[in-house]
């Protein structure tokens, strides 16, 4: 099951402007930032506006028009920031197993340099 949203975790705060952060893109609905500790050249996180815990809970609570502006506008981030060329890899983090660290869905964009195989 997944937790209820917390609304003082730190992405909300970003969201709230009340933590800065260092803005790339904003719309009706998404948020992206850099990420405070980047693990590849480029490294953006992309929010929905909404309120939602992870990939699971937006991908079941959201409306069409939430998830089809956000996924459009992690698109757009890409395109408009010129990987698309050169490419780059998205991650969501889900739930414990994977680590997720932050309760408010963040879509990670890495690009900047040739990331590899995933391990996992
Ligand atoms: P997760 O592990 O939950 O998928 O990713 C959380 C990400 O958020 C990490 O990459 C971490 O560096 C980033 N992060 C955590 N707190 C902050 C913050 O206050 N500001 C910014 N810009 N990034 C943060």
């Amino acid at each position: 099951a997944t937790l209820p949203y917390d609304d003082d975790n730190v992405f909300a705060k970003i969201l709230r402007g009340e933590i800065p952060s260092d803005k790339v893109y904003e719309d009706e609905w998404a948020y992206a930032f850099n990420d405070i500790a980047p693990q590849a050249p480029t490294h953006v996180l992309v929010i929905p506006k909404g309120k939602y815990v992870s990939w699971d809970d937006f991908s079941a609570r959201a409306s069409d028009a939430e998830i089809g502006g956000f996924v459009r506008a992690v698109g757009k981030i890409a395109r408009e920031a010129g990987l698309v060329e050169p490419g780059y890899r998205l991650l969501a983090n889900v739930g414990a197993d994977s680590g997720q660290e932050v309760p408010h869905l963040h879509v990670h964009i890495f690009a900047g340099r040739p990331l590899g195989r995933m391990v996992a």
